[in-house]
């Protein structure tokens, strides 16, 4: 595995890569949800760039952007473990250098759940999309792997692909959870024993959402006031926990066709999302 810093290098490393070339977004601190992204690709394509920024544009001035857990090394050795080709883990002045002045912005979706500015605000998904179309003109991928933990994200991105016309695959892979049901993340690093006990009730609100769904319900406070109850119990009052379109984010008042159940919540320090998908054919 080939670790590089710049551009340069990153194209220098990629010129004669077999292709296909897959790429894995990430902030690092990797768990197994990272790790299974990187499966996908390395299944996938005849190349694995995996990247590796924690990218500030996405945080805002609130937020856990210096806190946020970092370990490279550790990193390297599971992307190496797992057959990555190159990683490519640049400094922040690599990616924004003196006199930067660029964005990306994707309208509609990025201003509601986590756009919200109640929440985390439109300028976080700004930042996404903006590194994100760089990363893809940076290593020029035919493949690029997210997560379905950040359902929101993800739907931003086909977006901004399909919207500029930028040539990648788009790959969305399924949540990977801890046994108890809590979504892996690196936020995680930040929760007491007894606050990641409490924090797996999200899922277990997200699983009573199905089941009441799949009971027959399809009326949108009834489905959510079976998850809600999950989160009374363990004292969690959300950010949001709402019942949206998959394919716009529109909201519902009753559960048909592809229906996404977003939640976020904050458990001591953590500031944790989670989704599920509902009455899906
Ligand atoms: P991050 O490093 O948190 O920015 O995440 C990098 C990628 O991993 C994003 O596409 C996330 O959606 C994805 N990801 C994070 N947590 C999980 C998880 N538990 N299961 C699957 N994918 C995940």
């Amino acid at each position: 595995m080939r670790v590089v810093r710049t551009v340069a290098e990153l194209r220098e490393a990629l010129r004669d890569a077999p292709r296909p070339v897959g790429l894995v977004p990430t902030m690092g601190a990797f768990h197994e949800g990272h790790l299974s992204l990187i499966r996908a690709a390395r299944e996938e394509n005849e190349t694995v760039v995996v990247s590796l920024f924690v990218n500030p544009a996405q945080f805002g001035p609130s937020e856990d952007f210096g806190a946020y857990p970092r370990d490279e090394e550790r990193d390297a050795a599971q992307a190496e473990a797992e057959g990555v080709d190159v990683l490519f883990a640049p400094p922040v002045d690599e990616v924004y250098p003196d006199g930067f002045d660029t964005t990306v912005e994707v309208g509609g979706l990025t201003d509601t759940l986590e756009g919200d500015p109640a929440h985390r605000g439109a300028e976080h998904f700004r930042g996404v999309t903006t590194v994100v179309t760089k990363l893809f003109n940076m290593a020029q991928p035919d493949r690029a792997y997210f997560g379905q933990k950040d359902a929101q994200q993800a739907l931003v991105i086909r977006r901004l692909v399909r919207d500029l016309n930028i040539p990648v695959e788009i790959r969305v892979c399924p949540t990977i959870r801890e046994e108890s049901g809590l979504a892996l993340s690196s936020r995680n690093a930040y929760l007491s024993a007894e606050e990641r006990e409490r924090a797996a009730a999200i899922s277990r609100g997200l699983r009573a959402a199905e089941e009441t769904v799949r009971a027959g319900e399809r009326d949108a406070a009834k489905v959510l006031a079976a998850a809600r109850a999950e989160l009374d119990a363990a004292q969690i009052d959300p950010e949001y926990l709402e019942l949206r379109s998959a394919d716009d984010l529109s909201p519902v008042e009753r559960v048909n066709g592809s229906t996404l159940l977003a939640v976020a919540a904050r458990v001591g320090r953590a500031r944790l999302i989670d989704n599920t998908m509902l009455g899906g054919t």
